[in-house]
């Protein structure tokens, strides 16, 4: 299984390189980062949070809170080709950012173009959660992190404390082991 990547890991921070191999390796990658995703628990992983910099990343978010079953999407290449001017705070976490979450401001509505697991083109609307989470695994392909859209002060102060976490964790694993 591929291994997750956390801050401070400067790869995290690599812009990731448009997919151009629409064959089997691309597969293996997608269902690895699907792998990871579940393993995790998270509601989304992008490709540079395993180390791998190509653009893309797994979400699976119901679109309504009544709505249980599994809504597992694939978007690669991924376009924000639209963005709604009305904005929302929502409290986001991060896989690679363990131990914190915080409230970040973004638009409400997004317009995205992308390539599905098929590699077949679709363009949607998406909006709550599900916006959410694509604008947030979309930095990852920049190379952002959600922190990166708070003032100075309380980014640092969430980057050390996850910091601290991943230290406890730590510790708690060796102390596992041992
Ligand atoms: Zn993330």
């Amino acid at each position: 299984m591929f291994k997750l990547l956390t801050v401070p890991n400067p790869k995290l921070r690599i812009e990731a390189e448009p997919v151009d191999d629409f064959g089997p390796e691309t597969i293996a990658l997608i269902d690895g980062a699907i792998e990871l995703m579940y393993a995790q628990e998270g509601a989304g992983l992008a490709a540079p949070q395993f180390g791998v910099h190509k653009k893309f990343f797994v979400m699976d978010i119901p679109e309504s809170r009544e709505d249980e079953k599994s809504q597992l999407q694939v978007f690669i290449n991924p376009e924000i080709i639209s963005q709604s001017e009305e904005q929302v705070v929502l409290t986001e976490g991060c896989l690679s950012v363990p131990g914190v979450s915080a409230e970040v401001t973004r638009s409400k509505e997004i317009r995205v173009r992308y390539l599905d697991r098929d590699f077949k083109s679709r363009e949607r609307d998406f909006f709550g959660w599900q916006a959410r989470c694509i604008l947030h695994e979309y930095d990852h392909l920049v190379g952002k992190l959600y922190v990166d859209h708070l003032p100075p002060m309380k980014r640092k102060m969430l980057l050390k404390e996850s910091a601290r976490y991943q230290r406890e964790q730590n510790q708690e694993n060796q102390a596992n082991e041992s």
